[in-house]
């Protein structure tokens, strides 16, 4: 009898969130946003998609992370086919799945500090772009970044640290130029000159990812993060 209750209210529950989800469905440019999600953010619609996401997110009306357990049934049983590849930064101010308002299966996520390109990462990308349907990389940058800034310091680094500053540097002569000759440099202005240079070592790294951009299979996309207002603004 209290199993038959419990059984019964998980229906319910069931029902209620599925009516939720329906509603939750609206159109923005021709680009179907869905929250939660059922399936896969469409071909074109990452930027229209991740943007709504975003405003979900920066109005507290964030529908993907109140119910997911469908969506680990589901990606459990039958895979994952992410949509959206993100190249982020580590900090733990920029949570990809929260401030997108996405779920479990939907990003295709590489991470490390001040969102460097480096042979893993882009193995990585190949990976979910050639195998797992991925038509969409996004480098997303954040404003206050600790890794822009030490670079732009330029100060010597202990352990492994230095393979982080050594992969933003050469995007970033201007800034630390600036800095040495005593100078205040625009460190939001050099995130995002770092998104842009990341992005270009992504392409020269790898032939398959410039032939899936040639064809049109993939697109590229550079946006920032603001930390304080937790907005994201696309660059291109
Ligand atoms: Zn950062």
């Amino acid at each position: 009898m209290h199993i038959n209750h419990i059984s019964l209210f998980a229906r319910a529950l069931t029902l209620v969130r599925r009516a939720a989800l329906v509603a939750a469905v609206t159109t923005i440019a021709g680009c179907t946003t869905v929250a939660p999600r059922t399936e896969g953010i469409a071909k074109g619609c990452a930027r229209t998609d991740l943007l709504a996401g975003n405003a979900r997110f920066l109005a507290g009306g964030m529908q993907s992370h109140t119910w997911q357990a469908e969506r680990v049934i589901h990606t459990g049983e039958f895979g994952q086919s992410p949509s959206v590849g993100i190249l982020s930064c580590a900090d733990s101010r920029v949570p990809l799945e929260i401030l997108f308002d996405e779920g479990v299966g939907d990003l295709f996520v590489v991470r490390g500090a001040g969102n460097f390109e480096d042979v893993g990462g882009t193995a990585t990308f190949e990976y979910g772009v050639a195998a797992l349907g991925v038509h969409t990389i996004v480098v997303l940058g954040h404003t206050k970044c600790g890794a822009i800034e030490a670079t732009v310091a330029a100060k010597p680094l202990p352990g492994n640290m230095p393979a982080i500053t050594d992969a933003l540097s050469p995007g970033l002569g201007e800034f630390i130029k600036t800095k040495a000759a005593g100078g205040t440099p625009n460190l939001t202005a050099a995130a995002e000159v770092n998104v842009r240079y990341q992005m270009k070592r992504l392409l020269e790294r790898s032939a398959m990812l410039r032939a899936a951009r040639d064809d049109g299979s993939l697109t590229l996309l550079c946006a920032m993060y603001d930390v304080d207002t937790g907005i994201v603004r696309f660059l291109d």
